[in-house]
């Protein structure tokens, strides 16, 4: 019998794999499929940094052919109001830089290096079912027909959470019923210098394109929309996609000669939470814990961090049968996730951009926004009168409109319209 199961090879399975290893716990990581395969979620952040550090990885993606981000950019349809939020402008050196990537090659390389650390790491090889009636063992059925056997099952299987379906108590998000379109294109313009690898994120009205230049070549253009709209327009997605890029300025001057160079993907209801992440044989971590919506690029590093914190806790139960770091585990990673949720569901609602998209004024506000950019939601107290302040502004904003002037925004076509 193994240590630990871990189902997944995402980045949360491969870097709880990883480090469970690196305890010194033997770790079998079963994934459905053979890598390298295609993932969507290419921004990363940058208090992803430390981990990289701690799984060895920092030089490879240094040296990978990942593009380095500065910072993002947020803009109106028309280009017309904006503002670029460098992360330099308040966090320690370390987080200076992140990296966008193509996720194909950036899950094998975690997924190589898991294996390089002692994982036994099986790909092609899908969970069909567990049980987990004994409260100190798990036994995992493959879809090929074997039984497996371990004292611990991490559950790292993503949006389809092999063992949350079950015992997680699944809760959709409401509104966040959100559509995303999105490919991969080449020859689109990009800004010069340091910010060219920077995401742009251009907002209209209920709904956002991100533009992540993943590559020197490659651009990941992407645009979420509420689902009913996607219902009701009397577009197919293609057809949607394609003419909101025409009908918004900067996306459609950025992409006048763009090609595209795969096909465009749909993914729908992504965001969900689960109420309970832990028990005396499981843990969910990543997507398979909940996932918000994608505005804040938040996916990966909240899947490695989790797993992270998870290791720990997995430790402290399987070396002393403690449950306390695993609860400890649930009420962080619900805590981290209910702050980027008043930030998810405030990006929606006219006041919340307009402080947001035209923080010049405050200084304050452009660090409290840069750090909720860069992923620092697992911080304590450091944060918090700063978050206030910045919600209070925002009430006020939606009263008076005294913070920052409105923005008139900018709506989706549909199949009447250009
Ligand atoms: C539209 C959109 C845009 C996004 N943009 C960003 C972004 O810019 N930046 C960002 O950080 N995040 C982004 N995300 C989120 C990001 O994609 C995820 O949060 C991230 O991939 C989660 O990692 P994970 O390891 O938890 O799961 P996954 O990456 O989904 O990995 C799960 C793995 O489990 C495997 N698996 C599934 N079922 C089984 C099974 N039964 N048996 C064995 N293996 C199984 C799968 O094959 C997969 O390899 C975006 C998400 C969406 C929907």
């Amino acid at each position: 019998m193994k240590d630990v199961i871990v189902i997944g090879g995402g980045p949360g399975g491969s870097t709880a794999a990883t480090l469970l290893a690196q305890k010194g716990f033997s770790v079998t990581l079963l994934e459905r499929e053979r890598f390298p395969r295609f993932q969507i979620g290419e921004s990363l952040l940058p208090y992803n940094n430390d981990l990289f550090e701690r799984l060895g990885m920092s030089d490879q993606l240094a040296a990978g052919d990942f593009t380095p981000k500065y910072g993002a950019e947020f803009l109106t349809g028309d280009g017309e109001i904006g503002y670029t939020f460098h992360f330099d402008s308040n966090l320690a050196p370390r987080y200076h830089r992140s990296f966008q990537v193509e996720r194909a090659d950036f899950d094998h390389l975690l997924l190589k290096n898991a294996a390089a650390k002692g994982v036994e790491v099986r790909e092609q090889c899908g969970v069909a079912s567990i049980d987990l009636d004994d409260p100190n063992r798990a036994v995992v059925r493959c879809v090929n027909g074997e039984q497996l056997e371990a004292r611990f099952v991490v559950d790292a299987s993503g949006h389809g959470s092999v063992v949350g379906q079950r015992v997680g108590q699944k809760e959709d998000v409401a509104g966040l019923k959100k559509i995303a379109i999105f490919s991969h294109y080449k020859n689109v313009l990009r800004r010069e210098g340091r910010d060219a690898g920077n995401t742009v994120i251009v907002v209209l009205r209920d709904s956002w394109f991100w533009l992540i230049p993943i590559s020197a070549e490659v651009m990941s253009v992407g645009l979420v929309v509420d689902r009913d709209h996607v219902k009701s327009c009397g577009l197919t997605p293609e057809e949607l996609l394609a003419k909101t890029i025409a009908s918004t300025p900067h996306v459609a001057r950025q992409m006048e000669n763009a090609e595209r160079i795969t096909q465009i993907y749909v993914r729908k209801d992504f965001s969900f939470l689960m109420k309970r992440l832990v028990g005396t044989n499981f843990a969910l971590v990543g997507d398979a814990a909940g996932f918000l919506d994608p505005i804040f690029s938040t996916g990966v590093f909240m899947a490695m961090k989790s797993a992270d914190i998870t290791a720990n806790a997995v430790e402290a139960r399987l070396r002393n049968g403690s449950m306390k770091m695993l609860q400890r585990y649930q009420r962080d990673m619900q805590n981290a996730l209910g702050k980027y949720f008043r930030f998810n569901t405030g990006f929606y609602r006219p006041e919340f951009l307009e402080v947001f998209m035209q923080p010049h004024r405050d200084s304050r506000l452009i660090k409290v926004i840069v750090g909720v950019l860069a992923g620092d939601v697992f911080a304590t107290n450091r944060d918090r009168l700063g978050l206030a302040m910045f919600f209070f502004l925002v009430k006020i904003q939606k009263w008076r409109g005294a913070i920052a002037p409105r923005i008139a925004w900018e709506r989706l076509p549909g199949a009447a319209s250009v």
